[in-house]
């Protein structure tokens, strides 16, 4: 095999809110291509946007990826010699390179008001204009000309300008050639100081040492902004690899409002656990070859990483495939792990109930591990082992055999006497009440089931029992037998 060059790969989030499943998926992308060459991964925030900042948004993030087991090898917490690594700590990096573009023509001053953009872009949609965008009054034009036009403001924003031969096309490592629009006059600096996106993102991937930019399709269209800014600057460009835009199943894009599997947060929230919504994000990349690999860990996707099988067609959303991944991993962590992660799960949605003994719950979890989707769907099939008083519910009730009592008597007698473990306690049962009594099992162990669960419908019964003990175990039939 060849060697691999190692990659620099980043993923760059804007924190506006709770992190987008996108931002996730990336990451997973940007972390496999470089961990396969022996790369690095990097987190930089992108808060260039000062209007769109939100509170706790950029530690979402730093947990959402940590959680995942996404976090990367340099960023805001970790360090690196390449940082600062948020962007608004960097203004004064961008300025120089603004300034360079100015000088060699390549960006001019626009002193345009908004209103009179909002104007442009009326008229322009109402002609049905062939080419639109910025009509380029400032350019050209000094300070004190321009203030003579109408729709002046006084500080001005820095815009690129576009040559009429801008190269349209480009490579990407996954879709081959890609073409995109022509681009509009850009702005790259703002009125606040601040870099535009299309700035920053230039010129810090080319300082970050950035080879690989991974991002979503929606940037495809800006490429050739970025591709005229790389050459301006005489900085190399790095490969693009676009992903395609994640689907719900009506094919329309994942947004935050209209589904709540965009938020990262939902699946911590709902109960799934990381392992899974990673390895659902590995499949939603691209299809295994065959069904059989569809769990695979993430040493397993790096292995046999290749840019070439993702998936350019926006692949859906499928959250009953989640629900599988899920489960499986629910089944394969142990039931010391799964317990852990029951408990820390209820803690975090502050719902944990501290009465419950948890080695009682690390016994009962392999009872009701092969039903569980989520985490939190253990504690309600096990409520019945948490309590003193065992509430029977009507249903329960009203499924009890005319025979009940005589089907309790039978089986207090063998339960007050019989080995305490699930083997013994079932062969006791089986032969007294079954063998002995010939009542056929659904009847035998139904009024036993109703008076230990309070349900018509419970976790193994027999081993519920070794769980609970012998002394509540009886306790809770004789309570029953009283009523009947
Ligand atoms: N800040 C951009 C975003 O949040 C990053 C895009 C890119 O990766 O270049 O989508």
């Amino acid at each position: 095999m060849t060697e691999l060059t190692p990659a620099r790969t980043r993923v760059a989030p804007s924190p506006t809110g709770d992190p987008h499943v996108g931002t996730a998926f990336m990451a997973l992308f940007d972390k496999a291509w470089a961990t396969k060459t022996g790369g690095a991964f990097v987190l930089r925030i992108e808060d260039t946007d000062q209007n769109r900042l939100v509170a706790g948004s950029e530690q979402q993030i730093h947990d959402t990826l940590a959680w995942l087991g996404l976090s990367p090898d340099e960023g805001p917490l970790e360090g690196g010699e390449f940082g600062p690594y948020r962007q608004s700590e960097r203004l004064e990096t961008y300025r120089p390179f603004v300034e360079q573009l100015i000088a060699d023509g390549h960006a001019y001053h626009c002193w345009c008001s908004s209103e009179r953009l909002a104007e442009l872009r009326k008229e322009q949609d109402a002609t049905k204009a062939a080419r639109t965008g910025y009509d380029r009054l400032c350019l050209g034009k000094t300070r004190e000309e321009r203030a003579k036009l109408p729709g002046f403001t006084e500080t001005p924003v820095v815009r690129m300008l576009v040559p009429d031969d801008t190269p349209l096309t480009f490579t990407d490592i996954i879709r081959g050639e890609v073409k995109a629009p022509f681009p509009d006059d850009q702005v790259i600096l703002k009125a606040d100081g601040f870099p535009t996106y299309h700035m920053a993102v230039v010129v810090d991937d080319h300082l970050m040492g950035i080879t690989t930019v991974v991002r979503g399709e929606e940037w495809i269209s800006s490429t050739p902004k970025h591709l005229l800014l790389y050459r301006w600057l005489g900085f190399s460009e790095p490969q693009y690899a676009h992903m395609p835009l994640l689907r719900n199943a009506d094919r329309s894009k994942i947004s935050k409002r209209r589904n709540p599997a965009a938020r990262l947060m939902w699946f911590r929230e709902q109960g799934y656990l990381p392992e899974a919504v990673r390895n659902f994000l590995q499949l939603l990349g691209y299809p295994p070859a065959d069904d059989d690999s569809e769990v695979a860990t993430f040493e397993d996707f790096v292995e046999n990483f290749s840019w070439d099988k993702v998936n350019t067609t926006g692949p859906v959303f499928d959250v009953k495939k989640l629900d599988w991944l899920n489960g499986h991993y629910i089944r394969a962590i142990g039931a010391d792990e799964l317990t852990e992660r029951i408990v820390a799960f209820h803690t975090e949605r502050g719902d944990w109930d501290a009465a419950i003994d948890i080695d009682v719950l690390r016994r009962a979890v392999p009872l009701v591990s092969e039903r569980m989707t989520l985490l939190g769907d253990a504690l309600p099939k096990l409520g019945f082992l948490f309590t003193d008083r065992v509430e029977v519910e009507e249903t329960a009730r009203a499924s009890l055999p005319g025979n009940a009592a005589e089907v309790l008597d039978a089986g207090i007698e063998v339960l007050e006497t019989v080995p305490f473990d699930a083997a013994s306690i079932q062969a006791g049962l089986r032969e007294k009440l079954v063998d002995g009594l010939g009542i056929k099992p659904k009847f035998a162990f139904g009024p036993l089931r109703v008076g230990l669960t309070g349900a018509k419908v419970s976790p193994p019964l027999f081993e519920s029992m070794e769980i609970l003990g012998r002394e509540e175990t009886l306790k809770r039939l004789r309570a029953l037998r009283e009523t009947l």
